[in-house]
Protein backbone atom coordinates (compact mmCIF):
# COMPACT_ATOMS: atom_id res chain seq x y z
CA UNK A 1 0.00 0.00 0.00
CA UNK A 2 1.45 3.75 -0.93
CA UNK A 3 1.79 5.42 2.21
CA UNK A 4 3.95 8.61 2.41
CA UNK A 5 7.16 8.34 4.22
CA UNK A 6 7.14 10.26 8.13
CA UNK A 7 10.55 12.00 7.92
CA UNK A 8 11.60 12.79 11.52
CA UNK A 9 12.10 16.46 11.36
CA UNK A 10 12.98 18.24 14.33
CA UNK A 11 9.25 19.11 15.30
CA UNK A 12 8.49 15.40 15.41
CA UNK A 13 11.63 14.71 17.26
CA UNK A 14 13.10 17.56 18.83
CA UNK A 15 15.53 15.69 21.64
CA UNK A 16 18.37 13.41 20.78
CA UNK A 17 17.29 9.85 20.31
CA UNK A 18 19.28 6.75 22.68
CA UNK A 19 19.71 5.33 19.43
CA UNK A 20 20.72 7.92 16.85
CA UNK A 21 22.51 6.24 13.98
CA UNK A 22 20.80 2.90 13.71
CA UNK A 23 22.74 1.17 11.13
CA UNK A 24 26.15 1.85 12.44
CA UNK A 25 25.01 0.59 15.58
CA UNK A 26 23.13 -2.60 14.03
CA UNK A 27 26.11 -3.24 12.13
CA UNK A 28 29.15 -3.04 14.91
CA UNK A 29 26.38 -4.09 18.02
CA UNK A 30 28.09 -7.35 19.95
CA UNK A 31 26.26 -9.01 22.73
CA UNK A 32 28.65 -7.81 24.94
CA UNK A 33 27.76 -4.87 24.14
CA UNK A 34 24.82 -5.43 25.53
CA UNK A 35 25.68 -6.78 27.96
CA UNK A 36 27.78 -3.84 29.41
CA UNK A 37 24.09 -2.41 30.88
CA UNK A 38 23.63 -5.39 32.89
CA UNK A 39 24.81 -5.89 36.84
CA UNK A 40 26.61 -9.65 36.21
CA UNK A 41 28.78 -11.02 39.54
CA UNK A 42 30.81 -14.06 38.93
CA UNK A 43 29.07 -14.65 35.37
CA UNK A 44 25.47 -14.70 37.67
CA UNK A 45 22.83 -12.40 37.59
CA UNK A 46 19.11 -11.67 38.68
CA UNK A 47 16.52 -9.81 36.54
CA UNK A 48 15.02 -8.46 39.62
CA UNK A 49 18.25 -6.92 40.74
CA UNK A 50 18.59 -5.32 37.40
CA UNK A 51 15.20 -3.90 37.20
CA UNK A 52 15.72 -2.73 40.72
CA UNK A 53 17.54 -3.57 43.31
CA UNK A 54 20.53 -1.98 41.55
CA UNK A 55 19.04 1.78 41.66
CA UNK A 56 18.80 1.57 45.31
CA UNK A 57 22.42 1.98 45.62
CA UNK A 58 22.80 4.82 43.41
CA UNK A 59 21.10 8.41 43.57
CA UNK A 60 18.22 6.67 41.88
CA UNK A 61 17.56 5.39 45.75
CA UNK A 62 14.90 8.37 46.00
CA UNK A 63 13.62 8.39 42.64
CA UNK A 64 10.18 7.09 42.08
CA UNK A 65 9.78 4.06 40.12
CA UNK A 66 6.23 4.18 40.45
CA UNK A 67 3.18 6.49 40.01
CA UNK A 68 0.33 4.34 41.23
CA UNK A 69 -3.61 4.94 40.40
CA UNK A 70 -5.82 2.62 41.42
CA UNK A 71 -9.28 1.77 40.40
CA UNK A 72 -10.92 4.53 42.35
CA UNK A 73 -8.35 7.26 41.10
CA UNK A 74 -6.69 6.79 44.85
CA UNK A 75 -2.92 7.69 43.90
CA UNK A 76 0.03 6.23 45.50
CA UNK A 77 4.23 7.22 44.91
CA UNK A 78 6.87 4.24 45.29
CA UNK A 79 10.28 4.91 45.28
CA UNK A 80 13.13 2.63 44.14
CA UNK A 81 13.80 2.40 47.47
CA UNK A 82 10.60 1.50 48.99
CA UNK A 83 9.49 -1.31 45.85
CA UNK A 84 13.03 -2.90 46.66
CA UNK A 85 12.02 -3.16 50.49
CA UNK A 86 8.60 -4.65 50.06
CA UNK A 87 9.88 -6.86 46.79
CA UNK A 88 12.38 -7.87 49.91
CA UNK A 89 9.63 -8.64 52.37
CA UNK A 90 7.92 -10.86 49.33
CA UNK A 91 10.79 -12.35 49.19
CA UNK A 92 10.53 -13.18 52.38
CA UNK A 93 7.11 -14.36 52.78
CA UNK A 94 8.00 -17.04 50.10
CA UNK A 95 11.06 -18.74 51.67
CA UNK A 96 8.72 -18.76 54.58
CA UNK A 97 5.85 -20.44 52.89
CA UNK A 98 9.54 -22.96 51.74
CA UNK A 99 9.20 -21.73 47.94
CA UNK A 100 12.17 -22.21 46.39
CA UNK A 101 14.22 -22.38 43.25
CA UNK A 102 11.97 -23.55 40.31
CA UNK A 103 8.91 -23.37 41.80
CA UNK A 104 6.46 -21.55 40.49
CA UNK A 105 5.05 -18.50 41.92
CA UNK A 106 1.79 -17.29 39.76
CA UNK A 107 0.04 -13.79 40.03
CA UNK A 108 -3.81 -13.01 39.23
CA UNK A 109 -4.31 -9.97 40.66
CA UNK A 110 -5.80 -6.70 38.57
CA UNK A 111 -2.11 -3.87 38.70
CA UNK A 112 -1.98 -3.27 41.94
CA UNK A 113 1.16 -2.66 43.19
CA UNK A 114 1.49 -6.18 45.15
CA UNK A 115 1.89 -7.45 41.43
CA UNK A 116 4.43 -5.48 40.67
CA UNK A 117 7.06 -5.81 43.91
CA UNK A 118 5.66 -9.45 43.92
CA UNK A 119 6.75 -9.99 40.87
CA UNK A 120 10.32 -8.96 41.06
CA UNK A 121 10.39 -10.49 44.66
CA UNK A 122 9.41 -13.72 43.44
CA UNK A 123 12.81 -13.70 40.54
CA UNK A 124 15.19 -12.93 43.63
CA UNK A 125 14.32 -16.16 45.14
CA UNK A 126 14.98 -17.96 41.57
CA UNK A 127 11.26 -19.20 42.01
CA UNK A 128 9.61 -18.89 38.56
CA UNK A 129 7.23 -15.96 38.52
CA UNK A 130 3.83 -16.30 35.57
CA UNK A 131 0.95 -14.22 35.58
CA UNK A 132 -2.50 -14.23 34.60
CA UNK A 133 -5.28 -11.58 33.48
CA UNK A 134 -7.55 -10.69 36.32
CA UNK A 135 -10.65 -11.27 33.82
CA UNK A 136 -10.23 -14.92 33.86
CA UNK A 137 -12.82 -17.14 34.56
CA UNK A 138 -12.13 -20.43 36.53
CA UNK A 139 -11.45 -22.83 33.72
CA UNK A 140 -8.27 -20.43 32.35
CA UNK A 141 -6.89 -20.17 35.78
CA UNK A 142 -7.00 -23.83 36.64
CA UNK A 143 -5.55 -24.44 32.88
CA UNK A 144 -2.60 -22.14 34.01
CA UNK A 145 -2.32 -22.96 37.49
CA UNK A 146 -2.79 -26.90 36.55
CA UNK A 147 -0.26 -26.96 32.97
CA UNK A 148 2.55 -25.24 35.42
CA UNK A 149 1.78 -26.82 38.96
CA UNK A 150 1.96 -23.60 40.47
CA UNK A 151 2.62 -24.20 44.27
CA UNK A 152 1.35 -20.78 45.12
CA UNK A 153 -1.22 -17.88 43.68
CA UNK A 154 -1.56 -14.50 44.86
CA UNK A 155 -4.86 -13.06 44.29
CA UNK A 156 -6.93 -10.25 45.66
CA UNK A 157 -10.07 -10.40 47.81
CA UNK A 158 -12.44 -9.78 44.61
CA UNK A 159 -11.14 -12.44 42.67
CA UNK A 160 -10.75 -15.33 45.45
CA UNK A 161 -13.82 -16.97 44.55
CA UNK A 162 -13.12 -17.81 40.80
CA UNK A 163 -9.92 -19.63 42.50
CA UNK A 164 -11.29 -21.25 45.25
CA UNK A 165 -13.78 -22.76 42.35
CA UNK A 166 -11.01 -24.42 41.13
CA UNK A 167 -8.43 -25.58 43.76
CA UNK A 168 -9.68 -29.25 43.91
CA UNK A 169 -8.57 -30.23 40.56
CA UNK A 170 -4.87 -28.44 41.58
CA UNK A 171 -3.32 -30.51 43.77
CA UNK A 172 0.19 -29.41 43.70
CA UNK A 173 -0.62 -25.62 44.77
CA UNK A 174 -0.19 -25.20 48.14
CA UNK A 175 -0.93 -21.90 49.17
CA UNK A 176 -3.46 -18.84 48.02
CA UNK A 177 -1.91 -15.34 49.30
CA UNK A 178 -4.47 -12.61 49.20
CA UNK A 179 -4.38 -8.95 48.86
CA UNK A 180 -7.20 -7.02 50.77
CA UNK A 181 -8.60 -6.37 54.87
CA UNK A 182 -6.77 -9.77 56.46
CA UNK A 183 -9.89 -9.55 58.78
CA UNK A 184 -12.36 -10.41 55.46
CA UNK A 185 -9.36 -13.12 54.54
CA UNK A 186 -9.64 -15.18 58.04
CA UNK A 187 -13.04 -15.91 56.78
CA UNK A 188 -12.35 -17.42 53.31
CA UNK A 189 -11.42 -21.46 52.63
CA UNK A 190 -10.21 -23.08 50.11
CA UNK A 191 -10.42 -26.84 50.30
CA UNK A 192 -7.22 -27.70 52.74
CA UNK A 193 -5.24 -25.13 50.71
CA UNK A 194 -3.62 -22.50 53.12
CA UNK A 195 -5.02 -19.05 52.29
CA UNK A 196 -2.95 -15.96 53.22
CA UNK A 197 -3.23 -12.66 54.19
CA UNK A 198 -0.52 -10.85 52.14
CA UNK A 199 -0.13 -7.64 54.65
CA UNK A 200 -0.13 -10.01 57.80
CA UNK A 201 2.71 -11.84 56.39
CA UNK A 202 4.19 -9.53 54.84
CA UNK A 203 4.92 -7.45 57.58
CA UNK A 204 6.45 -9.80 59.86
CA UNK A 205 9.18 -10.09 57.35
CA UNK A 206 12.75 -8.81 56.79
CA UNK A 207 12.86 -5.50 54.27
CA UNK A 208 16.42 -6.81 54.35
CA UNK A 209 17.06 -10.01 51.26
CA UNK A 210 19.93 -11.48 49.47
CA UNK A 211 18.88 -11.70 46.19
CA UNK A 212 19.54 -15.35 44.75
CA UNK A 213 22.30 -14.61 41.91
CA UNK A 214 21.40 -17.39 38.86
CA UNK A 215 23.07 -18.53 36.15
CA UNK A 216 22.32 -16.50 32.77
CA UNK A 217 19.91 -19.68 31.90
CA UNK A 218 18.17 -20.43 34.77
CA UNK A 219 14.25 -19.85 34.14
CA UNK A 220 12.85 -16.80 35.53
CA UNK A 221 9.29 -16.46 34.22
CA UNK A 222 6.83 -17.94 32.28
CA UNK A 223 3.79 -16.54 30.36
CA UNK A 224 1.01 -17.68 28.67
CA UNK A 225 0.59 -16.85 24.87
CA UNK A 226 -2.44 -14.21 24.08
CA UNK A 227 -4.70 -17.53 22.40
CA UNK A 228 -5.21 -15.98 19.35
CA UNK A 229 -4.45 -18.50 17.38
CA UNK A 230 -5.27 -21.65 19.53
CA UNK A 231 -4.89 -22.96 23.16
CA UNK A 232 -2.12 -20.70 24.68
CA UNK A 233 1.47 -22.09 25.17
CA UNK A 234 3.60 -21.34 28.31
CA UNK A 235 6.39 -20.06 27.27
CA UNK A 236 9.73 -19.81 29.44
CA UNK A 237 12.11 -17.03 29.40
CA UNK A 238 15.26 -17.17 31.42
CA UNK A 239 17.15 -14.45 33.62
CA UNK A 240 19.54 -13.06 30.65
CA UNK A 241 16.43 -12.24 28.74
CA UNK A 242 16.87 -8.91 30.63
CA UNK A 243 19.93 -8.47 28.63
CA UNK A 244 17.68 -7.90 25.26
CA UNK A 245 14.58 -6.05 27.41
CA UNK A 246 16.95 -3.88 28.46
CA UNK A 247 18.78 -2.63 25.43
CA UNK A 248 15.24 -2.82 23.65
CA UNK A 249 13.77 -0.64 26.15
CA UNK A 250 16.60 2.36 25.81
CA UNK A 251 17.08 1.60 21.82
CA UNK A 252 12.83 1.55 21.12
CA UNK A 253 11.13 3.38 23.65
CA UNK A 254 13.97 5.98 24.14
CA UNK A 255 13.83 5.94 27.87
CA UNK A 256 15.65 8.54 29.30
CA UNK A 257 16.15 9.42 33.10
CA UNK A 258 13.75 12.33 33.25
CA UNK A 259 10.72 10.49 31.55
CA UNK A 260 7.62 9.60 32.64
CA UNK A 261 6.62 6.29 31.20
CA UNK A 262 3.53 4.75 30.66
CA UNK A 263 3.03 1.63 29.49
CA UNK A 264 -0.59 0.91 29.19
CA UNK A 265 -0.19 -2.82 28.81
CA UNK A 266 -0.92 -5.40 31.54
CA UNK A 267 1.27 -7.82 33.09
CA UNK A 268 -1.10 -10.59 32.30
CA UNK A 269 0.36 -9.98 28.79
CA UNK A 270 4.11 -10.46 27.77
CA UNK A 271 4.41 -6.70 27.38
CA UNK A 272 3.03 -5.56 30.72
CA UNK A 273 6.16 -8.04 31.94
CA UNK A 274 8.84 -7.00 29.63
CA UNK A 275 7.82 -2.87 29.47
CA UNK A 276 5.97 -2.34 32.88
CA UNK A 277 8.34 -4.34 34.86
CA UNK A 278 11.81 -5.79 33.56
CA UNK A 279 13.22 -3.83 30.94
CA UNK A 280 11.56 -0.24 31.61
CA UNK A 281 12.63 -0.29 35.45
CA UNK A 282 16.04 -1.87 34.35
CA UNK A 283 16.73 1.77 32.58
CA UNK A 284 15.58 3.40 35.74
CA UNK A 285 12.66 5.21 34.44
CA UNK A 286 9.73 6.41 36.50
CA UNK A 287 7.01 4.88 35.24
CA UNK A 288 2.71 5.26 35.29
CA UNK A 289 0.49 2.42 36.47
CA UNK A 290 -3.26 2.77 36.05
CA UNK A 291 -5.91 0.32 37.78
CA UNK A 292 -8.46 1.79 36.17
CA UNK A 293 -10.59 0.48 33.06
CA UNK A 294 -9.94 1.94 29.47
CA UNK A 295 -11.76 5.01 28.70
CA UNK A 296 -10.44 7.84 26.55
CA UNK A 297 -11.16 10.61 29.16
CA UNK A 298 -9.51 8.71 31.61
CA UNK A 299 -6.41 7.82 29.38
CA UNK A 300 -6.11 11.90 28.28
CA UNK A 301 -6.39 12.74 32.32
CA UNK A 302 -3.51 10.43 32.80
CA UNK A 303 -1.18 11.75 30.39
CA UNK A 304 -2.21 15.08 31.52
CA UNK A 305 -1.94 14.48 35.02
CA UNK A 306 1.66 12.68 35.22
CA UNK A 307 2.86 14.77 32.16
CA UNK A 308 3.69 11.56 30.82
CA UNK A 309 6.77 11.77 28.22
CA UNK A 310 7.23 8.50 26.75
CA UNK A 311 3.94 6.20 26.01
CA UNK A 312 3.77 2.80 24.74
CA UNK A 313 0.26 1.12 23.69
CA UNK A 314 -1.99 -1.04 21.11
CA UNK A 315 -3.39 -0.52 18.26
CA UNK A 316 -6.89 -1.44 19.59
CA UNK A 317 -6.33 1.71 21.98
CA UNK A 318 -5.42 3.74 19.26
CA UNK A 319 -8.35 2.85 17.24
CA UNK A 320 -10.74 3.59 20.35
CA UNK A 321 -9.41 6.72 21.05
CA UNK A 322 -9.66 8.05 17.41
CA UNK A 323 -13.13 6.40 17.65
CA UNK A 324 -13.92 9.30 20.28
CA UNK A 325 -13.37 11.87 18.08
CA UNK A 326 -10.35 14.89 18.18
CA UNK A 327 -12.35 17.26 19.65
CA UNK A 328 -12.33 15.03 22.58
CA UNK A 329 -8.25 15.17 22.27
CA UNK A 330 -8.02 18.86 22.12
CA UNK A 331 -10.01 19.30 25.76
CA UNK A 332 -6.37 18.05 27.63
CA UNK A 333 -2.98 19.68 27.88
CA UNK A 334 -0.53 16.94 26.26
CA UNK A 335 2.26 18.77 25.51
CA UNK A 336 4.23 16.38 27.77
CA UNK A 337 4.27 13.60 25.15
CA UNK A 338 7.24 13.25 23.30
CA UNK A 339 7.49 9.72 22.18
CA UNK A 340 4.99 7.37 21.25
CA UNK A 341 5.21 3.65 20.17
CA UNK A 342 2.48 0.74 19.69
CA UNK A 343 2.94 -2.95 19.73
CA UNK A 344 0.58 -6.36 19.69
CA UNK A 345 -1.01 -6.20 16.18
CA UNK A 346 -0.35 -4.25 12.71
CA UNK A 347 -0.44 -0.98 13.00
CA UNK A 348 -2.39 0.38 10.40
CA UNK A 349 -1.61 3.93 8.40
CA UNK A 350 -4.26 5.17 9.49
CA UNK A 351 -4.23 5.55 13.22
CA UNK A 352 -0.36 6.72 12.33
CA UNK A 353 -1.40 9.86 10.53
CA UNK A 354 -3.99 10.37 13.19
CA UNK A 355 -1.80 10.49 16.26
CA UNK A 356 0.59 12.63 14.21
CA UNK A 357 -2.27 15.38 13.49
CA UNK A 358 -3.65 15.20 17.02
CA UNK A 359 -0.70 14.83 19.26
CA UNK A 360 1.78 15.90 16.36
CA UNK A 361 3.74 13.10 16.79
CA UNK A 362 3.52 9.23 15.35
CA UNK A 363 3.16 6.08 16.90
CA UNK A 364 6.15 3.83 16.49
CA UNK A 365 5.38 0.38 15.40
CA UNK A 366 7.25 -2.74 16.91
CA UNK A 367 7.10 -6.39 16.07
CA UNK A 368 7.61 -9.00 18.78
CA UNK A 369 5.83 -12.32 20.52
CA UNK A 370 5.49 -14.04 24.10
CA UNK A 371 8.68 -16.09 22.44
CA UNK A 372 11.03 -13.62 21.79
CA UNK A 373 10.86 -12.13 25.05
CA UNK A 374 11.21 -8.37 23.48
CA UNK A 375 10.94 -5.96 20.68
CA UNK A 376 12.74 -7.70 17.83
CA UNK A 377 11.90 -5.16 14.98
CA UNK A 378 10.94 -1.89 15.29
CA UNK A 379 10.67 1.91 14.18
CA UNK A 380 13.25 4.28 15.95
CA UNK A 381 13.07 7.67 17.08
CA UNK A 382 15.70 8.53 14.60
CA UNK A 383 14.65 6.76 11.31
CA UNK A 384 12.04 7.85 8.69
CA UNK A 385 8.65 5.55 9.53
CA UNK A 386 6.92 3.94 6.55
CA UNK A 387 3.56 4.11 7.79
CA UNK A 388 2.45 0.35 8.20
CA UNK A 389 5.59 -0.56 8.38
CA UNK A 390 7.08 -2.90 11.47
CA UNK A 391 10.75 -1.25 11.24
CA UNK A 392 13.90 -3.19 11.12
CA UNK A 393 15.95 -5.56 13.32
CA UNK A 394 17.27 -4.74 16.71
CA UNK A 395 21.11 -4.57 17.08
CA UNK A 396 22.02 -8.19 17.76
CA UNK A 397 19.31 -9.76 15.58
CA UNK A 398 18.96 -10.62 12.53
CA UNK A 399 15.84 -11.22 10.87
CA UNK A 400 15.16 -13.07 7.49
CA UNK A 401 12.54 -13.65 5.03
CA UNK A 402 12.42 -17.49 4.61
CA UNK A 403 10.77 -19.81 2.18
CA UNK A 404 9.16 -22.57 3.71
CA UNK A 405 11.69 -24.86 2.45
CA UNK A 406 14.25 -22.53 3.97
CA UNK A 407 15.74 -20.65 1.63
CA UNK A 408 16.60 -17.13 2.29
CA UNK A 409 14.64 -14.55 0.38
CA UNK A 410 14.51 -11.10 -1.23
CA UNK A 411 13.54 -8.10 -1.12
CA UNK A 412 9.48 -8.23 -1.97
CA UNK A 413 9.02 -11.59 -1.73
CA UNK A 414 6.29 -12.98 0.92
CA UNK A 415 7.30 -15.79 3.42
CA UNK A 416 7.93 -16.76 7.04
CA UNK A 417 9.16 -13.49 9.31
CA UNK A 418 11.93 -15.85 10.83
CA UNK A 419 15.20 -15.13 13.40
CA UNK A 420 18.07 -16.11 13.85
CA UNK A 421 18.34 -18.30 17.22
CA UNK A 422 20.47 -17.28 20.01
CA UNK A 423 18.84 -13.70 21.30
CA UNK A 424 19.42 -13.40 25.09
CA UNK A 425 15.48 -13.21 25.41
CA UNK A 426 14.47 -16.39 23.16
CA UNK A 427 12.68 -18.87 24.74
CA UNK A 428 13.87 -21.58 26.89
CA UNK A 429 11.23 -24.00 26.24
CA UNK A 430 7.29 -24.49 26.08
CA UNK A 431 6.39 -25.93 30.09
CA UNK A 432 5.24 -29.49 29.36
CA UNK A 433 5.66 -29.31 25.53
CA UNK A 434 8.89 -29.80 23.94
CA UNK A 435 8.01 -30.97 20.88
CA UNK A 436 5.87 -27.85 20.37
CA UNK A 437 9.16 -25.75 20.95
CA UNK A 438 11.27 -27.87 18.59
CA UNK A 439 8.20 -26.98 16.04
CA UNK A 440 9.54 -23.37 16.05
CA UNK A 441 12.82 -24.45 14.77
CA UNK A 442 13.34 -25.33 11.06
CA UNK A 443 16.52 -25.31 8.90
CA UNK A 444 18.55 -23.19 11.65
CA UNK A 445 15.87 -20.40 11.91
CA UNK A 446 13.17 -19.73 14.76
CA UNK A 447 9.98 -19.55 12.59
CA UNK A 448 7.78 -16.84 13.89
CA UNK A 449 4.44 -17.92 12.38
CA UNK A 450 4.05 -14.54 10.27
CA UNK A 451 4.28 -13.58 7.23
CA UNK A 452 6.32 -11.02 5.87
CA UNK A 453 8.64 -9.12 3.67
CA UNK A 454 11.50 -6.97 3.60
CA UNK A 455 11.63 -3.75 1.25
CA UNK A 456 14.33 -2.60 -0.78
CA UNK A 457 15.30 -0.58 2.01
CA UNK A 458 15.19 -2.93 4.79
CA UNK A 459 11.80 -2.29 6.07
CA UNK A 460 9.90 -5.21 6.89
CA UNK A 461 6.10 -5.40 6.23
CA UNK A 462 3.84 -8.03 8.20
CA UNK A 463 1.49 -9.55 6.07
CA UNK A 464 -0.72 -11.91 8.75
CA UNK A 465 -0.53 -15.02 10.58
CA UNK A 466 0.45 -17.84 8.38
CA UNK A 467 -3.21 -19.45 9.27
CA UNK A 468 -4.89 -16.15 8.40
CA UNK A 469 -3.24 -15.29 4.86
CA UNK A 470 -5.99 -16.03 2.57
CA UNK A 471 -5.78 -18.15 -0.82
CA UNK A 472 -8.50 -16.46 -3.53
CA UNK A 473 -8.30 -17.48 -7.05
CA UNK A 474 -4.89 -18.30 -6.92
CA UNK A 475 -3.74 -15.10 -5.16
CA UNK A 476 -2.36 -14.98 -1.31
CA UNK A 477 -3.47 -11.80 -0.03
CA UNK A 478 -2.79 -10.58 4.10
CA UNK A 479 -6.06 -9.79 6.35
CA UNK A 480 -3.69 -6.81 7.11
CA UNK A 481 -3.93 -4.70 3.97
CA UNK A 482 -7.75 -5.88 3.39
CA UNK A 483 -8.55 -4.30 6.93
CA UNK A 484 -6.00 -1.37 6.74
CA UNK A 485 -7.45 -0.41 3.37
CA UNK A 486 -10.75 -0.66 5.14
CA UNK A 487 -9.97 1.75 7.86
CA UNK A 488 -8.77 4.21 5.62
CA UNK A 489 -12.59 5.04 4.40
CA UNK A 490 -13.71 7.31 7.03
CA UNK A 491 -17.05 5.39 8.10
CA UNK A 492 -14.65 2.12 9.17
CA UNK A 493 -13.46 1.97 12.51
CA UNK A 494 -11.84 -1.55 12.73
CA UNK A 495 -12.01 -4.66 10.57
CA UNK A 496 -11.47 -8.20 11.14
CA UNK A 497 -11.26 -10.19 7.39
CA UNK A 498 -10.73 -13.84 6.92
CA UNK A 499 -10.75 -16.09 4.10
CA UNK A 500 -14.10 -18.15 3.34
CA UNK A 501 -14.09 -21.46 1.58
CA UNK A 502 -15.69 -20.96 -1.81
CA UNK A 503 -15.88 -24.06 -4.58
CA UNK A 504 -15.07 -21.31 -7.13
CA UNK A 505 -12.14 -19.37 -6.16
CA UNK A 506 -10.67 -21.07 -2.88
CA UNK A 507 -11.67 -18.96 -0.87
CA UNK A 508 -13.17 -15.38 -1.12
CA UNK A 509 -12.46 -12.84 1.51
CA UNK A 510 -15.09 -11.55 3.79
CA UNK A 511 -14.88 -8.80 6.15
CA UNK A 512 -16.09 -7.58 9.56
CA UNK A 513 -16.18 -4.29 9.41
CA UNK A 514 -17.41 -1.93 12.56
CA UNK A 515 -18.66 1.46 11.86
CA UNK A 516 -17.63 4.35 13.05
CA UNK A 517 -20.35 6.73 14.81
CA UNK A 518 -22.99 8.40 12.96
CA UNK A 519 -22.40 5.68 10.52
CA UNK A 520 -24.99 3.12 9.73
CA UNK A 521 -24.67 -0.33 7.58
CA UNK A 522 -26.55 -0.73 4.17
CA UNK A 523 -26.53 -2.69 1.13
CA UNK A 524 -25.12 0.85 -0.60
CA UNK A 525 -22.47 1.22 2.11
CA UNK A 526 -21.16 -1.88 1.38
CA UNK A 527 -21.05 -1.45 -2.23
CA UNK A 528 -19.36 1.79 -1.51
CA UNK A 529 -16.74 0.05 0.77
CA UNK A 530 -15.90 -2.28 -2.29
CA UNK A 531 -15.54 -0.04 -4.81
CA UNK A 532 -13.19 2.05 -1.88
CA UNK A 533 -10.89 -0.71 -1.80
CA UNK A 534 -10.58 -2.08 -5.44
CA UNK A 535 -9.16 1.63 -5.87
CA UNK A 536 -6.62 0.72 -3.25
CA UNK A 537 -5.71 -2.64 -3.42
CA UNK A 538 -5.51 -5.34 -6.27
CA UNK A 539 -8.77 -6.34 -7.77
CA UNK A 540 -8.99 -9.85 -6.40
CA UNK A 541 -8.55 -8.46 -2.96
CA UNK A 542 -11.48 -6.70 -2.00
CA UNK A 543 -14.06 -8.30 0.33
CA UNK A 544 -16.60 -10.27 -1.76
CA UNK A 545 -18.88 -10.56 1.25
CA UNK A 546 -19.28 -7.74 4.10
CA UNK A 547 -20.93 -8.15 7.43
CA UNK A 548 -21.33 -4.79 10.06
CA UNK A 549 -20.66 -5.95 13.58
CA UNK A 550 -20.92 -4.06 16.97
CA UNK A 551 -17.56 -5.09 18.07
CA UNK A 552 -15.17 -7.34 17.11
CA UNK A 553 -14.10 -10.47 19.07
CA UNK A 554 -10.58 -9.78 20.70
CA UNK A 555 -7.83 -11.41 23.39
CA UNK A 556 -7.06 -9.56 26.44
CA UNK A 557 -4.14 -8.03 24.97
CA UNK A 558 -6.32 -6.41 22.33
CA UNK A 559 -6.05 -8.54 19.62
CA UNK A 560 -8.71 -9.23 16.81
CA UNK A 561 -9.66 -13.16 16.72
CA UNK A 562 -9.83 -14.07 13.40
CA UNK A 563 -9.99 -17.81 13.88
CA UNK A 564 -13.08 -17.07 16.07
CA UNK A 565 -14.55 -15.31 13.03
CA UNK A 566 -13.82 -17.85 10.66
CA UNK A 567 -15.41 -20.75 12.98
CA UNK A 568 -18.82 -18.69 14.01
CA UNK A 569 -18.94 -18.05 10.05
CA UNK A 570 -18.70 -21.71 8.99
CA UNK A 571 -20.16 -22.97 12.27
CA UNK A 572 -16.86 -24.87 13.51
CA UNK A 573 -15.84 -25.38 16.86
CA UNK A 574 -14.51 -22.69 18.18
CA UNK A 575 -12.01 -23.86 20.66
CA UNK A 576 -10.07 -22.00 23.24
CA UNK A 577 -11.51 -19.13 24.52
CA UNK A 578 -9.88 -18.42 28.00
CA UNK A 579 -8.62 -15.61 26.62
CA UNK A 580 -11.52 -13.65 24.93
CA UNK A 581 -12.47 -10.41 26.39
CA UNK A 582 -16.51 -10.89 26.79
CA UNK A 583 -18.27 -8.50 24.91
P1 LIG B 1 -1.02 -17.30 20.30
O1 LIG B 1 0.42 -17.54 20.00
O2 LIG B 1 -1.48 -17.98 21.54
O3 LIG B 1 -1.92 -17.53 19.13
P2 LIG B 1 -0.45 -14.50 20.04
O4 LIG B 1 0.45 -14.92 18.94
O5 LIG B 1 -1.41 -13.40 19.74
O6 LIG B 1 -1.23 -15.74 20.63
P3 LIG B 1 1.47 -12.94 21.46
O7 LIG B 1 2.76 -13.58 21.68
O8 LIG B 1 0.95 -12.00 22.49
O9 LIG B 1 0.40 -14.06 21.30
O10 LIG B 1 1.48 -12.11 20.11
C1 LIG B 1 2.46 -12.20 19.11
C2 LIG B 1 1.84 -12.00 17.76
O11 LIG B 1 1.18 -10.73 17.70
C3 LIG B 1 2.81 -11.97 16.62
O12 LIG B 1 3.17 -13.27 16.19
C4 LIG B 1 2.04 -11.18 15.56
O13 LIG B 1 1.15 -12.02 14.84
C5 LIG B 1 1.27 -10.19 16.39
N1 LIG B 1 1.99 -8.90 16.46
C6 LIG B 1 2.64 -8.38 17.50
N2 LIG B 1 3.14 -7.15 17.22
C7 LIG B 1 2.82 -6.92 15.93
C8 LIG B 1 3.06 -5.84 15.02
N3 LIG B 1 3.71 -4.76 15.39
N4 LIG B 1 2.59 -5.97 13.77
C9 LIG B 1 1.92 -7.07 13.38
N5 LIG B 1 1.65 -8.10 14.19
C10 LIG B 1 2.09 -8.04 15.44
MG1 LIG C 1 1.69 -16.56 18.77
Amino acid sequence: MNSKLIKKTKKIINFTPNLSDYHSVYKNHTLADAKKDIDFFGGKLNAAYNALERHTKTWRKNKVALYWMGAEGEKRNYTFTEMNDLSNQFANSLEYLKVGRGDRVFFFLTRVPELYYGFLGTLKTGAIVGTMFAAFGPQAIEDRLGNSSAKVVVTELELFKRVAKVVSKLPELETIMVVGDPKKIAKLEAKGKKVIAIDELMVTQSKKYKTHMMSPDDPAFMLYTSGTTGKPKGVVHTHKSIIHEHMSAKYVLDLKEDDVYWCTADPGWVTGVAYSILGSWSNGVSEVITNGKFSPEEWYKVIQDYKVTVWYTAPTAIRMLQASGDKLVKKYDLSSLRYLASVGEPLNPEPIRWGLKVFGLPFHDNWWQTETGGILIANYAAMDIKPGSMGKPLPGIRAEIVSDEGKVLGPNKEGNLSIKPGWPSMMQKIWRRPNKYKSYFEHGWYISGDRAFRDKDGYFWFIGRADDVIKTSGERVGPFEVESALIEHPSVIEAGVIGKPDPLRGEIIKAFVKLAPGYKGSENLKKQLQVFIKKHLAGHAYPREIEFVETLPKTRSGKIMRRLLKARELGLPIGDTSTLEEY
